[in-house]
């Protein structure tokens, strides 16, 4: 067992702090990688808020992972010492069943095994990323390729595949106008990568605050859904909405804005339930749709496909000590546009 120093939730109101967590003796198919720097995601915020549901305190979030492997067990065959590795928001699934088997692991039918506050095979808690060390099954190992710059390139493992999925899964791509609501950690990422692959997209934010930036991710239109006529002007238009809210909209005025056959889909993931009124979709015959984060392969064809198109999240790089701080600043929406734990200050 290797103690390694950690921030922890103890309770849903109180700071974080600093503390240590036990990781596993390495397995014959663990790697242990050595964490350079751990994504913020709003999902950490919700999870020890309670939020959620209820959580294992003391714990450890943090699923946006990267650092090197330094160490391998004896039947590792996917990644040597030394590699620059990722690890997203699943350590494991039951491989067995048919999402498993159809490279949906985290659809497992079982239930995925979270980075964080799940049960890990051996009974404990699993514990997440932000943290020095973490110990991880080679196959819920990702490559991350080098270009990437190494300080920003956590994001992807989970705002990175949380909103390539279901661009990829509705085939955004030229001919198709895609909609991002809400462009925080998920959102801009979202912009980026629909953008990337051929699709003219909207931004639709509160404010028009971070318009130049959205026009310079790639986007060709942004509107302020503070402004009602907004949702007139855009009547009609999208194939896809991707919603990456974390409170609830009012999904009527969203969903009026998809054109005939088209989807929006909720990766957003408020606790309350998000209502919806069927007249809104017999209107041209929309859908409405929900997508959870994304399988191994498909990670791993996301991390490539950004190295590929010269994507990268655009973060805060943060020490260890102000992470209670960025909590509060993603709370308001103030985050450009995720932030980053440099696991350095943890050591
Ligand atoms: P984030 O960085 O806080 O971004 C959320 C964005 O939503 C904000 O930047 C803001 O964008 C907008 N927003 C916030 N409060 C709002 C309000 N009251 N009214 C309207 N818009 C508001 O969070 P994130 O890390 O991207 O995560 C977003 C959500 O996705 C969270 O609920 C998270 O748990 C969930 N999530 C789901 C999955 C999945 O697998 N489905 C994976 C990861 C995260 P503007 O300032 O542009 O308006
Ligand atoms: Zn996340
Ligand atoms: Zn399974």
């Amino acid at each position: 067992m290797l103690t390694v120093n950690a921030i922890a939730a103890t309770s849903a109101t109180d700071p974080l702090v600093r503390t240590t967590v036990e990781r596993r003796d390495l397995g014959p198919r663990d790697i242990l990688i050595e964490i350079s720097y751990a994504g913020i995601c709003h999902s950490d915020i919700h999870t020890v808020r309670g939020e959620w549901g209820e959580v294992p305190y003391p714990l450890t979030v943090g699923h946006e992972i990267v650092g090197h492997v330094r160490e391998v067990g004896n039947a590792v065959t996917r990644h040597a010492l030394g590699d620059r590795v990722g690890v997203g928001c699943m350590v494991n699934s039951c491989r067995d069943c048919d999402n498993c088997k159809a490279g949906y692991e985290q659809y497992c039918l079982q239930g995925n095994v979270g980075t964080y506050a799940s049960a890990d095979r051996d009974g404990t808690v699993t514990q997440g990323g932000y943290s020095t060390h973490i110990v991880v099954d080679e196959d819920f190992v990702l490559r991350v390729p080098e270009s990437i710059p190494h300080h920003a390139a956590a994001p992807l493992l989970c705002a990175g595949i949380t909103t390539y999925s279901p661009l990829a899964h509705w085939k955004a791509g030229p001919g198709k106008r895609v909609a991002v609501v809400g462009m925080g950690g998920l959102g801009h990422m979202g912009v980026k990568i629909a953008v990337a692959m051929g699709a003219e997209v909207t931004v639709l934010s509160q404010t028009l605050g971070k318009k130049d930036d959205g026009l310079a991710f790639g986007a060709a239109h942004y509107y302020a859904t503070s402004d009602p006529a907004t949702f007139e002007t855009l009547r009609n238009t999208f194939d896809l909405i991707i919603n990456t809210v974390s409170v609830p909209v009012d999904m009527k005025a969203y969903l009026s804005l998809l054109r005939l056959d088209g989807t929006l889909v909720s990766v957003g993931a408020p606790p309350e339930p998000l209502p919806v009124e069927v007249f809104t979709l017999f209107n041209n015959r929309r859908s409405f749709a929900g997508s959870s984060i994304g399988g191994i392969a498909e990670t791993q064809e996301m991390l490539d496909f950004c190295a590929e198109n010269g994507i990268a999240p655009e973060v805060e790089v943060i020490g260890a000590d102000a992470v209670n701080k960025a909590y509060e600043r993603v709370l308001k929406s103030d985050v450009r546009y995720r932030f980053v734990i440099d696991v350095d200050s943890l050591r």
